[in-house]
């Protein structure tokens, strides 16, 4: 691995980040605050939330087995998405490096940030080689993004590519795993001492069915952390997100009950699919949706809009002509759309 200044953009590893009331005093003994220009009135909503999530993060530490230094959290794992592209990339100088096809947030982010993006075709089993995603860098390459379970595929990465990956390259490897608690793969949060170069992304949108709060975490070194705290902005995670991430936090047993439920379903469902006429393959799959290459998916994408029932046509992506991905819902909402499809015929 290059050492984190070379990774790092210089104006970034220069910057002075913009220091609130809150970085400024923090501790809880003061009972007067004049210091932040908030309104005396409107408890609990008047202060201004803890920047750096101190109470979420302590409870995190418990769950994920990872230190608070550890862990940077944000408004959705967009906002991680976007922060290690303005960390790490020069615009108009550096790229980044991704499978194809995998989550289409990494070329928009990179777009905005006008940083190259370049593609690396999975296999038709949906899977890579570390060797071809590195033949694919240069010295200008900053960042490979892996997606493990992938989307819109479904399927974890073969875990020795992977490591195979981190290993070799000196720039940072992301591994994105929004769906990893559908999966029966480890995740990759215990190798954040072996390996520097590793960053994690998880998120409280699916397995924890939080979306709505929009909370997202990236793992990661220190040294890493400390920079994208440096550069978010200073209150990105708000008061009501963090309390409600906390009150999930201790109905961890309902979400692990849901995780096992959904994963029952997704088998059901997916055995329910390969009776369907209109179904010619069903892609493994280790997340709460499965890709489904049917005869007509623009057909039988607009057939089912017009029953109220909407699933995702990803027929433009590569490798995924005539597909549909299908989210897992509750057993009612899978038997209408099995239903539907029996009516559909082929
Ligand atoms: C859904 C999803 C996310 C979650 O994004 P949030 O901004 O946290 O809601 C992240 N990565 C992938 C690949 C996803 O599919």
């Amino acid at each position: 691995m290059k050492t984190l200044k070379e990774l790092t953009r210089p104006n970034i590893w220069a910057l002075k980040p913009y220091s609130s009331a809150r970085d400024e005093y923090n501790g809880a003994a003061a009972s007067v605050f004049l210091d932040a220009n908030e309104n005396p009135y409107n408890l609990p909503h008047n202060r201004y939330p803890d920047p750096l999530q101190r109470d979420l993060k302590a409870e995190l530490t418990r769950i994920k087995q990872v230190k608070a230094e550890n862990i940077f959290l944000g408004n959705g794992s967009d906002e991680a998405i976007d922060l290690v592209f303005r960390a790490f990339c020069e615009p108009g100088v550096d790229n980044v490096v991704a499978i194809d096809p995998t989550y289409g947030m990494y070329k928009v982010c990179a777009d905005v940030n006008n940083v190259e993006y370049r593609k690396v075709l999975l296999d038709d089993a949906f899977q890579f080689t570390a060797d071809a995603l590195l033949a694919a860098t240069d010295e200008h390459t900053k960042l490979i993004f892996l997606c493990s379970p992938n989307n819109p595929t479904g399927n974890d990465l073969l875990r020795s590519e992977i490591e195979k990956t981190l290993a070799a390259f000196s720039g940072l490897v992301i591994i994105d795993e929004a769906y990893n608690d559908f999966s029966s793969a480890p995740s990759f949060l215990q190798q954040l001492d072996k390996y520097p170069n590793l960053v994690v992304f998880q998120t409280f949108s699916k397995a924890w069915g939080c979306a709505a709060i929009r909370l997202g975490m990236a793992f990661a070194s220190a040294e890493i952390i400390s920079i994208f705290n440096k550069i978010k902005y200073p209150y990105n995670v708000n008061q009501l997100t963090q309390q409600q991430a906390l009150s999930m936090l201790q109905r961890y047993d309902e979400i692990e009950g849901w995780v096992k439920e959904l994963i029952a379903e997704r088998g059901r469902l997916m055995d329910a699919f390969s009776t369907l006429t209109c179904v010619k393959e069903i892609f493994p799959s280790d997340a709460n949706f499965f890709l489904a290459r049917v005869t007509d998916a623009s057909a039988i994408y607009n057939y089912l809009v017009a029953k109220g029932i909407i699933v995702r046509n990803r027929s433009s992506i590569s490798l995924c002509g005539n597909c549909l991905r299908v989210t897992v819902g509750t057993p009612a909402e899978n038997k209408t759309l099995l239903e539907a499809l029996q009516v559909y015929g082929n």
